[in-house]
């Protein structure tokens, strides 16, 4: 008898546990804000509703979009019930919990889409509702963002962060003659590309290419594989070159910090990355995420290009905060919108010399 009691009691916790966990599922490193009504401020007249802010997130795994969503959380504190959720990497799931959140009548939503081609089926549910959004991390389309006078974007120029990859590698380049490993004064490297098709992985890949071109800078482009942003995939990806190509190598140009890291596993397997002296490669990621700055700032790297998730995440709930409260969309927003309402915060290269920038940003994503 006692046992089946535990068990009932068991299911009872497992059920509620369930319960509180549906539609509205904290990440990993994070939980929701606490419901308007757990959280009444004292000084505030009962009556006074705080603004409910839907944020649709394409995968909780994808490490940079979790900086983004800390900073979310961290900048919106208690002055809004943010209600944030999680689309696993699957289009027709975000436009399910979409039209939940819009059912549970949102004043915002935040929207980090899967398929950003998937932006004029979400627009059109919103102006449905007239549920403002702000779109950010994955761009839709200027003609889309231009088909809805209250939906805004937050994100960077991807093309910028490829131009400023390729500066940093000429810049290395020609600073130490390490890197030109057969001397012949061409930079043989290998661009390690995110997923085929997607705008960023495009606009990075192409940039470099067309930076080195126009600055007169000599390459010889040993292969492009797509990684899919995956650290996995990239290290498959590098298995493979460093049986191909091996030594001929002499830099390594990643889409994202993600696939450098699995890079740096394969090529440390080689010999390189190690600290062996007769083992160069240069090494260049995009992000500079947490995870890699210790390798840029003992050498192991040259650098990789910040996003900037702390500003992102400001600008993000800046802008619902303000169309949650009928303020004007870009008060208290610092950069100027370009002409498809796109707020565009910029990168920023990191290299040894100000790894300090990347960690002080990321401390103001995280501080709780
Ligand atoms: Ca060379």
């Amino acid at each position: 008898m006692k046992r089946l009691l535990s068990v009932i009691l068991v299911c009872v916790m497992l059920l509620s546990l369930a319960a509180c966990g549906s539609g509205n599922k904290p990440g990993p490193s994070q939980s929701s804000t606490p419901s308007a009504s757990q959280s009444a401020e004292p000084t505030k007249p009962a009556n006074e509703k705080k603004p409910v802010i839907g944020v649709a997130i394409f995968d909780y795994s994808n490490n940079y979009v979790t900086y983004i969503r800390n900073s979310i959380m961290s900048v919106g504190g208690d002055k809004a019930d943010i209600q944030m959720v999680d689309a696993q990497n699957d289009q027709a799931k975000q436009v399910e919990q979409i039209d939940i959140l819009l059912s549970k009548g949102v004043d915002v939503l935040c929207v980090n889409a899967v398929d950003p081609k998937a932006a004029s089926t979400i627009i059109s549910k919103a102006k449905a509702a007239d549920v403002p959004i702000i779109f950010f991390n994955r761009s839709p389309s200027k003609e889309d963002m231009l088909s809805y006078d209250k939906c805004w974007y937050v994100g960077t120029t991807p093309e910028d962060s490829g131009r400023m990859q390729a500066e940093m590698a000429m810049e290395a380049f020609k600073n130490d003659s390490k890197f030109d490993k057969n001397g012949d004064g061409v930079l043989q490297y290998v661009i390690l590309k995110g997923t085929l098709g997607h705008p960023d992985a495009e606009a990075r890949t192409n940039a470099v290419q067309e930076t080195f071109a126009n600055a007169g800078f000599k390459t010889e482009l040993l292969d492009v594989q797509p990684g899919d942003f995956k650290t996995q995939t990239a290290k498959d990806v590098t298995d493979v070159w460093m049986g191909k190509f091996g030594d001929k190598i002499e830099m390594i140009l990643s889409n994202n910090d993600a696939m450098l890291l699995g890079a740096i596993e394969a090529a440390k397997a080689e010999g390189y990355f190690s600290g062996d002296a007769s083992k160069v490669m240069g090494a260049i990621g995009i992000n500079a995420l947490p995870e890699i700055l210790p390798a840029i700032k003992d050498g192991t790297i040259i650098g990789s290009i910040l996003s900037d998730a702390y500003s992102e995440g400001l600008n993000i709930f800046t802008m619902a905060y303000n169309v949650a409260t009928g303020k004007d969309v870009y008060e208290g927003v610092e950069i100027k919108p370009d002409d498809m309402k796109a707020i565009r915060v910029p990168y920023i290269p990191i290299s040894k010399d100000n790894v300090n920038v990347a960690e002080e940003m990321y401390a103001k994503a995280l501080n709780k």
